[in-house]
């Protein structure tokens, strides 16, 4: 079928398309309605309809697949492996549902988990779906004040942790953090369940704390039913990464998220039941939640849970599981790949990825130089897909399931089915024309899988979301983009990382993307500093792949003249940056994206602000050391 005529149904005729999708999953009872949009911006899908996700995720495959692996556990910090076939993960997962009851979990109630990669860790998310308790995962490198502020915002009855995680083989302990987060928190959780793997020794508040293995022996025949949740209940919160600013508490449904991704396995990507899928995400993003944790299982597909860096035992070992598990189709970000650039290239083609269909990156601007990079390197397809923790699945990408439309580097593709995908101009609300430079919004009804709403504050949903845009209340995404006249996107960065050059309007997007097509560069970003001749001007800081070509004055000297001329000839002496400064690496988000408006602040002698997503603090460290006057 036509991709466009695919999509153009999905939006003239939604109830329809919608009502079609809904038989990919199961339903307990039918919906009477398919989407209850009188309350725009807030929307209900299959409204009445009765569903489950973890019905959907595993006892709907039993009959079929129960002795097929549904979950391979493998951890390069400990050395485990384990994997669970459908049948197991079944009773693992009521195991732990029968835990929650007997804990005091009741339906509609908050279970936090902050757990590493383990598979204790999606029992949990499962097992809260099956009881219909809302589950919210805090990502596990996160350090005892974000945590406190996420326990306080979703007040949780019980949090499930674990002694540690392990990272780059360095033991991480979880557990005095989180005794820190909760004499932190206002809100106190009236259990902490405890998954000890004996990594590193922790100490336990009496009658608080429960000791996960011993009571999984007093339930190992456990049966729980799935309590059946009406579509509309809430299946989880998850904060978002927090690189503009204060994490929202994105809230989800149960059925339309469960159609969501059960129609983007098939039509985006294109998984098979009884194949392997791997997302080298973590369980803490939105990309662990519909692709590691949901999506996969929902297609009768096994999930891999990989406890591991990009690098560890070498920078092959994501190739590697792929070759080990016949993984068919990958998700990853294109800052693990930029991890990779910096490493040796013949580890991409050390390990048989012909199985690999597709390798699907997400979550920062792919450019187009490491587009093709891993692209060639790996010889498999590469697709971008953007979208965002609010929308839970692709906004844009390209549909293979539907049509074979080819890609092109450097966009993330077309709208994606269900999509009302607009560019708007900023301050007039007008849709721009082709190749013009435009907010991408959507207008609503968001699709099924999309936010209802941020976590208790319906207001902050509203004044966030559709406030934006004069004139009109359509949902923005804060990035900017633009289209071409095949109908490809382009997405150009975030609508605050605009910069005004005397006068001329720069995205910092595409004067990275100018420096990064230097070969020397692994990875950049650029940010605008005031300025009192021009308003503003471009400031960039470089990691090399190379670092030892900047040791010498004379070196980096040059490549900064090298660099500059790179962005003149490419888009002009205006968004040549005033200085290309060399760091070993970036302030990123925990999520793997560029805080940019830190390093901003840092620039301007402001505070840089929320810090709590930030990844090494030392990173910005090396920025205030490079724009210190010499
Ligand atoms: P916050 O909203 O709290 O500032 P965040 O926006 O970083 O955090 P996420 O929802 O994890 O949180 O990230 C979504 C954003 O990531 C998008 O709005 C976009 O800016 C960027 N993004 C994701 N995928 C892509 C892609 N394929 N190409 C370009 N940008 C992308
Ligand atoms: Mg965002």
């Amino acid at each position: 079928m036509d991709l466009k005529e695919f999509h153009r149904r999905s939006i003239e005729d939604r109830e329809a398309f919608w009502a079609e999708q809904a038989t990919l999953i199961d339903w307990h009872a039918p919906f009477t309605k398919v989407l209850d949009d009188s309350r725009l911006p807030f929307t209900r899908w299959f409204v009445d309809g009765q569903t489950n996700l973890c019905h959907n995720a595993i006892d709907r495959h039993l009959a079929a697949q129960s002795d097929k692996p549904a979950l391979i556990f493998v951890s390069t910090e400990t050395g485990d492996e384990r994997t669970y076939t459908f049948g197991q993960l079944h009773r693992e997962v009521q195991r732990m549902a029968a835990i929650m009851q007997a804990l005091g979990v009741r339906r509609g109630e908050r279970v936090l988990i902050y757990l590493p990669m383990i598979p204790e860790a999606l029992f949990a998310m499962y097992a809260c779906a099956r009881i219909g308790a809302i589950h919210t995962v805090v990502f596990g490198g996160f350090a005892s004040h974000s945590l406190a502020t996420r326990i306080d915002d979703a007040a949780p009855v019980l949090i499930v942790s674990a002694d540690g995680g392990s990272r780059g083989g360095k033991v991480v302990p979880y557990k005095p953090l989180l005794d820190e987060a909760i004499g932190l928190s206002s809100h106190k959780p009236a259990h902490v369940l405890m998954v000890d793997r004996k990594l590193t020794p922790f100490s336990r508040v009496a009658d608080r704390d429960q000791d996960y293995a011993a009571l999984r022996e007093q339930h190992l025949e456990a049966q729980v039913p799935v309590t059946w949740l009406e579509s509309n209940d809430i299946s989880y919160i998850l904060y978002t990464s927090g690189t503009t600013g204060k994490p929202k508490g994105v809230q989800r449904d149960v059925g339309g998220h469960a159609v969501a991704l059960a129609a983007s396995m098939k039509h985006i990507f294109c998984g098979q039941a009884g194949e392997t899928y791997f997302s080298s995400s973590d369980i803490g993003w939105v990309v662990g939640h519909s692709y590691i944790v949901y999506g996969p299982l929902i297609a009768g597909m096994a999930t891999i849970v990989y406890e591991g860096t990009p690098l560890r035992p070498d920078a092959g070992i994501l190739w590697k599981l792929v070759e080990q598990h016949k993984v068919s189709v990958m998700f990853s970000a294109p800052t693990a790949i930029r991890v990779l650039k910096k490493q040796d290239p013949s580890y991409l083609t050390k390990y048989d990825t012909s199985g690999l269909r597709t390798l699907f990156l997400a979550g920062e601007p792919l450019d187009e130089p490491t587009a093709k990079w891993i692209a060639e390197g790996i010889g498999r397809p590469i697709i971008d897909n953007y979208w965002q923790t609010e929308t839970g699945w692709p906004i844009l990408s390209v549909a293979h399931g539907v049509e074979k439309t080819p890609t092109r580097f450097g966009s993330p593709g077309m709208p994606m089915y269900g999509y009302d995908v607009r560019l708007l101009h900023e301050q007039t609300g007008e849709e721009v024309g082709n190749n013009e430079k435009g907010v991408v919004a959507i207008v609503p009804p968001l699709p099924p899988g999309c936010l209802q709403t941020i976590w208790q504050d319906d207001k902050r949903f509203v004044d966030t979301y559709f406030s934006s845009i004069p004139g009109r209340q359509v949902y923005s995404t804060f990035d900017w983009g633009i289209r071409d006249d095949d109908g490809y996107y382009f997405i150009l960065g975030r609508t605050d990382d605009v910069i005004n050059v005397a006068g001329h309007r720069l995205g910092t997007r595409e004067i990275e993307e100018s420096l990064s097509s230097h070969s020397a560069v692994a990875e950049c970003a650029v940010v605008g500093v005031a300025d009192q001749l021009k308003g503003q001007v471009a400031m960039a800081f470089v990691v090399l792949k190379d670092p030892a070509l900047v040791e010498a004055q004379q070196g980096r000297l040059k490549l900064e003249g090298d660099l500059m001329a790179t962005v003149d000839r490419q888009l002009g002496a205006v968004a040549r940056p005033s200085r290309v400064h060399f760091v070993t690496v970036l302030p990123k988000t925990r999520s793997g994206k560029v805080l940019r408006r830190s390093i901003q602040a840092l620039c301007e002698g402001r505070d840089p602000g929320d810090l709590t997503t930030i990844e090494d603090p030392m990173a910005l460290e090396q920025v205030r050391g490079a724009i210190a006057p010499a």
